[in-house]
């Protein structure tokens, strides 16, 4: 397998998926430039290298064709100052114009190709539209993580036309690293932390860190599924009736498996969803009617953080309670301040999910940690066990 470092790009015209889907404000300003930031070293060593990046990406969802709102035009700019140098824009992703365009670059030289979203051969991964898009480089780089779990056109089917000079960029490279580091090798012991809203939407990777984990720690609006399953009272907490089976072939499958299933014995209740609502500790299956759980209590936070702080590999998916809001934020910032603790001490740490990174940047928790993903998707599933179309395509799987 190739790999960035080691393939010279030199006077290669170097095709390289990135993920450029970044929001736009209604004067179409970039709002966070964060994915594009992610995809700079990969683009940087390809010019340094001396070959002439060939950029493409989908931005947004048009419907049917060009829609100018949707123009990798509002990013061009942006980009050109970032690298520093004048990028050029395609009018189209595929087609003879933009063909002769990526010819003539010379090395150094960035085309940005128009959004491959106006091709509908894009999503349905039709394998003459990645053909015409092979057609405009030499070799193809992946550096879009955050699409690695759709096998469309440009992250997967491509691949074909590059048996041999196909390749991970830096950004997939790391994510694909460090998501190993948990789920196939990992210092012991290891803990995962999932929280958020919801069993229901989390079921699968449940069940597929239960054959990893040494501990799983069960946090946030979860809890009360699991307690209700268990005879417990509610009160007025999130929970989904419709998974409390679920929830005790959960406990039953950790059990069989002997691995440390914690979920929180106390917890923090509110007699209103609001920051300003009445508090009360109480035992989380003893909660009075017209109260509800929004974070973990100490006496569970305690235990939270002793497991984390003794962990050889940490993952952590979701908020261990209703972090938005100060009053409920205790439970969840303790969490990340013992996985930052445990990481100095020489654990592997991943935070990655949408709402725990939002958690991990809001409470400066983030420096701290080994590693983030910001992929969503092809994080959750990557972690389900699933493969990942993205990877398997340059793994050659
Ligand atoms: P998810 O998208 O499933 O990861 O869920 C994240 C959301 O779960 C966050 O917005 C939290 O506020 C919310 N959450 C965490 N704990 C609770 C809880 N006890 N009750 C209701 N919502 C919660």
């Amino acid at each position: 397998m190739q790999t960035i470092n080691s393939y010279d790009f030199k006077g290669k015209k170097a095709l390289i998926r990135v993920d450029f889907n970044v929001p736009l404000n209604e004067n179409f300003v970039i709002t966070d430039d964060t994915r594009i930031q992610a995809a700079l070293p990969t683009i940087r060593k390809i010019m340094k290298d001396g070959g002439s990046p060939v950029i493409m990406s989908h931005f947004g969802r048009p419907k049917n064709g060009p829609e100018d709102k949707f123009s990798m035009r509002h990013l061009v700019g942006h980009l050109s100052d970032l690298l520093g140098v004048e990028v050029k824009l395609a009018p189209d992703c595929v087609g003879e114009e933009v063909k002769a365009m990526a010819a003539a670059l010379k090395p150094g030289e960035v085309l940005l190709l128009e959004n491959l979203r106006f091709h509908k051969g894009e999503e349905k991964g039709d394998e003459e539209f990645a053909k015409q898009l092979a057609d405009n480089g030499d070799c193809w780089v992946n550096d879009a993580f955050g699409t690695a779990h759709r096998a469309h056109a440009s992250t997967a089917v491509i691949a074909r036309f590059f048996p041999n000079d196909k390749m991970f960029g830096y950004l997939i490279e790391s994510e694909v690293e460090s998501l190993d580091k948990v789920v196939k090798n990992p210092q012991r012991p290891l803990t995962a932390i999932m929280g958020g809203a919801k069993v229901s939407s989390k079921i699968t990777i449940i069940e597929n860190l239960l054959s990893k984990v040494d501990n799983l720690i069960l946090g946030g609006g979860m809890t009360y599924t699991f307690v209700k399953a268990n005879g417990g009272s509610v009160g007025n907490s999130i929970c989904e009736d419709d998974f409390l089976e679920t929830a005790k072939n959960i406990e039953k499958l950790a059990k069989e498996k002997g691995v440390n299933l914690i979920i929180a014995s106390d917890v923090l209740a509110a007699d209103a969803f609001s920051n300003d609502a009445n508090t009360q500790i109480c035992a989380s299956n003893a909660i009075p009617d017209g109260w509800q759980g929004l974070d973990a209590g100490p006496e569970s936070i305690a235990q939270m953080k002793e497991v984390i702080e003794n962990s050889g590999t940490i993952l952590w998916n979701g908020p261990v309670g209703v972090f938005e809001m100060e009053t409920f934020a205790k439970g969840t910032k303790e969490v990340g301040a013992a996985i930052v603790e445990a990481t100095k001490k020489g654990a592997f740490s991943l935070v990655g999910g949408g709402d725990s990174v939002s958690a991990a940047n809001q409470f400066g928790i983030a420096p701290g940690v080994s590693y983030i993903s910001t992929a969503g998707g092809a994080l959750l599933e990557y972690l389900e066990g699933k493969v990942l179309p993205g990877v398997a395509a340059v793994r050659g799987e």
